[in-house]
Formats: structure tokens, C-alpha cells, sequence
């Protein structure tokens, strides 16, 4: 695991901006935060990279803990946090050379390379003040990969872009976690601006996250088969019964006109149609539909 958060607690005021979380991210992955703005992602964020101290709990980045061995902790770690911010009147290569510090060895291979990768090519000397929203962001990412990140964290990214831009940055990052395997955090308040590129996610809502794992079995949790068949009623108790026993894994099903609908939490589908036709009846049609992950974060965060 490059990152281990355990158990942070931030209250400001009244406001419970993160409760008990827990959060691990395995090398080499992209880790998706996404909640409402307010959810308390940028809070979370700041207290992995060691900007503001939690009430309680501790984090590790690489095994070090970020609020008591710092600089061991970020030696290989990017992150921008809220809305990157530049010297207006200054060129952005100047801008990247002062932000980055030391760590940036000016005209390297490497600096080339994160330019390239980031198209700012064509606009390095020109002011940071002058560059557009998309711009800006690609400024920041530049600056959070320079150092040589195996880690890197960046905050709502696709803040105020149009969709051309944020299918642009998308791709920056997708690109850069596989072409280096580098991890990545990224959040945002959108999830199908990010559900595509992400191994893991996280759903967080009012300082807690409500749900977290890899998007397929998040996806899986909330499939749903739809079965018509003769003697809907009868099949329907059956099923119930069979849920209760936990023979598959589903939820007690739900009868909507002719139809019965139940949430699968595994891949049994098939093992729901064999078990009707043992039992005799007759099903004339079976459906599974995947929920998209989109329901699932309105359902989760919706009335939270
Ligand atoms: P997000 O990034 O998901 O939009 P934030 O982490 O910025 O959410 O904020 C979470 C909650 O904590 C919000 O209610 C916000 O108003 C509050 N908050 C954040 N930082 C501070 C602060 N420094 N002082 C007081 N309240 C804060
Ligand atoms: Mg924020």
C-alpha cells in the first residue's frame, strides 16, 4: 500500500468535515473520491498531504506518516489542491521552476517529458495570468508530476472545463498512470466524469465515506435481474424464502406488475433461472440490468 489513512477525524467548528475515515490505496492504482461539493474531499486531501493536522487518526505515505516525518513522507508525492495558483505576471516555465523548487531539475529529460505530456509546449513562456481555466489545470498537473511522483494527487481537476478539456485531462492521466505506474487520487464532484479511469473509488458524503472498493464490484453490488413467469406470486415467496436461507445472493425480490424484480450481489442470475425451473415454473423472460455506478452515487449520497 503506498497510501494508509486511518480513522481521520476533522471537525471545523459544527461542521463534521471528516468522520472516521479509512481509506488504503494499493500501488499503481487511480483511486476516484467523488462526493458533493462540501463532502469534505479537499479536507481529506489536506490531511493526506500533511496540510492540516487531523483531530484524531494518522495517515502513512510509504510507510512514513505524513504529519511527523514530512518531508519523508512527500519525497516522491505530487499533489494540487484546490484551485492551483500561479504568479499571474511571470511565464508559466518561471512559475514551475519557482513552485517546484529544488525539486525540479530544470531542462531535464524529465521536464521535457511532463511538458510534452501535458501540451504545454507551446505556451511555456507565455504568463501564467493569461492562461484559460484548462490551461491552468494542465499547469497544475505538470507541477504535481514534476518532481518524479510515484504518487500524485490532484483535486477536481476537471474543475470548469468544457467537456472537450475534461476528456483532455482524462486522458493525461489515464496515460500517465500506465505509461509510469504512477498512483493517483483524483477527485471530483462528478462521477462519470472520472468513473472511466479509475481502478477504485470512494463515495464520500457529509466527512464520510459511504462506499468504497473497485468499480466492478461496486457496479456488482447493484445489479438487478428482472424474471416474468407464471405464478408470480407463488415464485416471488420462493424466492424470498431462498434469499432468506442465503442460497444466492440476492435481496427478497419485489413484484411491479407481472414482473419480479431482485438486487444481485454476486453473479447467480443463472443459478435464480435454474432454481424456477426446477421448482416447475415457466419463465418466460429473465433480464440483468447493471445499475450505473451514476444510480448508485444518487442513491448514496442523495437525503445523506
Ligand atoms: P469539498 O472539497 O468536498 O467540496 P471541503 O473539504 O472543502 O469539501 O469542505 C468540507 C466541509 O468543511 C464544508 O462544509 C466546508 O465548509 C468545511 N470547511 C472546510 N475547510 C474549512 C475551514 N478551514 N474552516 C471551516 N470550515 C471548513
Ligand atoms: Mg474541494
Amino acid at each position: 500500500m503506498i497510501l494508509e489513512c486511518h480513522n481521520l477525524k476533522k471537525i471545523f467548528g459544527r461542521v463534521k468535515a471528516a468522520q472516521n475515515i479509512s481509506l488504503q490505496v494499493e500501488r499503481g492504482n487511480i483511486l476516484g473520491i467523488i462526493g458533493p461539493n462540501g463532502a469534505g474531499k479537499s479536507t481529506l486531501l489536506k490531511m493526506i498531504t500533511g496540510l492540516i493536522w487531523p483531530d484524531s487518526g494518522h495517515v502513512k505515505i510509504n510507510g512514513f506518516d505524513v504529519h511527523r516525518e514530512h518531508s519523508l513522507a512527500m519525497r516522491k508525492t505530487g499533489a494540487i489542491i484546490e484551485w492551483p495558483s500561479f504568479y499571474p505576471y511571470m511565464s508559466a516555465r518561471r512559475n514551475l521552476e519557482i513552485l517546484s523548487g529544488a525539486r525540479l531539475k530544470k531542462d531535464s529529460q524529465r521536464f521535457r517529458e511532463i511538458i510534452a505530456f501535458t501540451g504545454l509546449e507551446k505556451r511555456l513562456d507565455d504568463k501564467a495570468g493569461t492562461y484559460s481555466t484548462g490551461m491552468k489545470q494542465r499547469l497544475g498537473i505538470a507541477l504535481a508530476m514534476l518532481p518524479d511522483s510515484e504518487f500524485i494527487i490532484l483535486d477536481e481537476p476537471t474543475n470548469g472545463l468544457d467537456p472537450a478539456g475534461l476528456i483532455e485531462i482524462r486522458e493525461i492521466v489515464k496515460e500517465y498512470n500506465s505509461r509510469y505506474g504512477t498512483t493517483i487520487i483524483i477527485t471530483s464532484h462528478l462521477l462519470n466524469e472520472i468513473e472511466q479511469i479509475c481502478h477504485d473509488i470512494a463515495i464520500i458524503n457529509n466527512g464520510s465515506i459511504i462506499a468504497s472498493g473497485g468499480i466492478r464490484e461496486l457496479l456488482h453490488a447493484s445489479d438487478i435481474l428482472t424474471v416474468v413467469c407464471e405464478r408470480p406470486d407463488e415464485a416471488c415467496s420462493l424466492l424470498e424464502q431462498a434469499a432468506k436461507e442465503k442460497r444466492f445472493p440476492i435481496c427478497p425480490p419485489a413484484r411491479l406488475g407481472d414482473e419480479l424484480h431482485m438486487e444481485l450481489f454476486g453473479e447467480c442470475a443463472a443459478a435464480v433461472n435454474r432454481f424456477l425451473i426446477e421448482k416447475g415454473f415457466e419463465v418466460s423472460r429473465i433480464t440483468l440490468k447493471h445499475k450505473s455506478l451514476e444510480d448508485f452515487f444518487m442513491k448514496t449520497t442523495s437525503g445523506a
